[in-house]
């Protein structure tokens, strides 16, 4: 039992008080777990493109004030009651859909999408109590995707928290929470490439280069990396792409330049952009008879897909995945064992680096377009 179990904990905190706003460093109170919750003492979180959409709030329901952040390595501090595979000193990444490993999707082979636990972008309260386990001077705070780690300490779900190696360092897995896990395992579990094949990644950003190092593992000859901006291949050169190909610089569809360059196609893509145009050029492009396209980007709420049914008669196979099919708590250990054979590299994804008090500037990165991932500092 650690000293603080069963107390509020008073802590600093990111509140993001309104949309688009810097975040505001505040003592913040965390109340302690309630059942089946942990409460954590998070060490590393990084920013991904979903926290910034949601804190810019553009087309959806705000919910303010809310702490932010859903990347990230901790320990648990303390457990709730009937808290069975967890104790403190455990070292996790919470993860923002989760795995309640009784529902029917928990116990299909085939789906990750947990009817208890899978993503929530506007409840922005504990399921338990339907309230909040954060306040700032009495006002409560919303918790986001069920993990909030932009806070020293936060509490979870037990079921949206993967238990890991405790000898891996929490400073490089901390982005498998997310973004990472979701790139790899849309190419390793999903899109599926025999060693020699083809693979068109499209959207070179960090979940398009996360496929890419995939394919990489996969043992793919070619990788070829289409973006609409050209300074992206350099940086993809280090996660094995081998081609690049800028949509812009021909006046016929993206999927009749990738048929041309492989011989009517590549025998796998992988789509990463969330722009509805990309999706369809990612599907077209694959190979008659065998070809596979994966889509994981996210699309506009008003998007529609269109194509011509003849494409699925020759044969191409459309098909597409929620966080690279992994089972949080199931999967991301072994994910995190990867990276400690060394047969996954992270410390590229990871382009910049700040202290928790300088959170604010990791979201002037992500909005100026500049590097990957920027890892923030619990302790500095
Ligand atoms: P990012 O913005 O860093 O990268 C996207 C890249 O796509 C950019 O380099 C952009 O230039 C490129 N692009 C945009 N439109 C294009 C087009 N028409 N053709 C070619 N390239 C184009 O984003 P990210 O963080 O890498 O995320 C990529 C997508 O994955 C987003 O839509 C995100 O919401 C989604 N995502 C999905 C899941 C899931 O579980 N399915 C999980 C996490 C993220
Ligand atoms: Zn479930």
């Amino acid at each position: 039992m650690s000293s603080t179990a069963g107390q509020v904990i008073s802590c600093k905190a990111a509140v993001a008080w309104e949309a688009g706003k810097p975040l505001v460093i505040e003592e913040v109170e965390v109340a302690p777990p309630q059942a089946m919750e942990v409460r954590l003492k998070i060490l590393f979180t990084s920013l991904c493109h979903t926290d910034v959409y949601f804190w810019e709030a553009k087309g959806q329901t705000p919910m303010f004030p809310r702490i932010f952040g859903h990347e990230a390595g901790g320990i648990v501090e303390s457990v709730g009651e009937g808290v069975t595979d967890l104790e403190p000193g455990d070292h996790v990444l919470p993860v923002f859909t989760g795995e309640c490993k009784e529902c029917r999707h928990c116990k299909s082979e085939e789906s990750n999408m947990c009817d208890l636990l899978r993503i929530n972008t506007d409840r922005g309260v504990m399921l338990n109590d339907g309230k909040t386990r954060f306040s700032v001077r009495g006002q409560p705070i919303y918790h986001f995707v069920g993990t909030s780690t932009f806070s020293e300490y936060t509490v979870v779900h037990s079921g949206c928290v993967a238990k890991i190696n405790p000898a891996a360092p929490l400073d490089k897995v901390c982005v498998l929470s997310c973004g990472i896990s979701t790139g790899l395992g849309a190419t390793l579990n999903v899109a599926k490439p025999e060693k020699g094949s083809s693979v068109a990644i499209f959207g070179l950003g960090a979940v398009g280069l996360a496929a890419a190092e995939g394919a990489r593992i996969a043992g793919a000859s070619r990788i070829i990396g289409v973006d609409l901006n050209s300074n992206r291949f350099e940086e993809a050169k280090k996660f094995g792409v081998t081609e690049f190909v800028n949509p812009k610089d021909y006046n016929k569809p993206v999927q009749e330049v990738i048929a041309e360059m492989t011989d009517g196609g590549v025998d796998r893509s992988v789509e990463c952009t969330g722009s509805i145009n990309a999706m369809i050029s990612a599907f077209e492009c694959v190979h008659d008879g065998w070809g596979v396209a994966v889509l994981v980007g996210v699309p506009n709420k008003d998007d529609s897909f269109k194509t011509h049914p003849m494409n699925f008669l020759n044969e191409k196979t459309l098909k597409g995945t929620f966080f690279g099919n992994y089972k949080p708590r199931s999967d991301l250990p072994s994910v995190v064992e990867k990276y400690m054979n060394k047969e996954l590299e992270l410390e590229k994804f990871v382009t910049h680096e700040v202290p928790f008090s300088e959170i604010n500037k990791a979201f002037e990165y992500m909005l100026s377009g500049a590097g990957l991932r920027c890892l923030i500092r619990m302790d500095a």
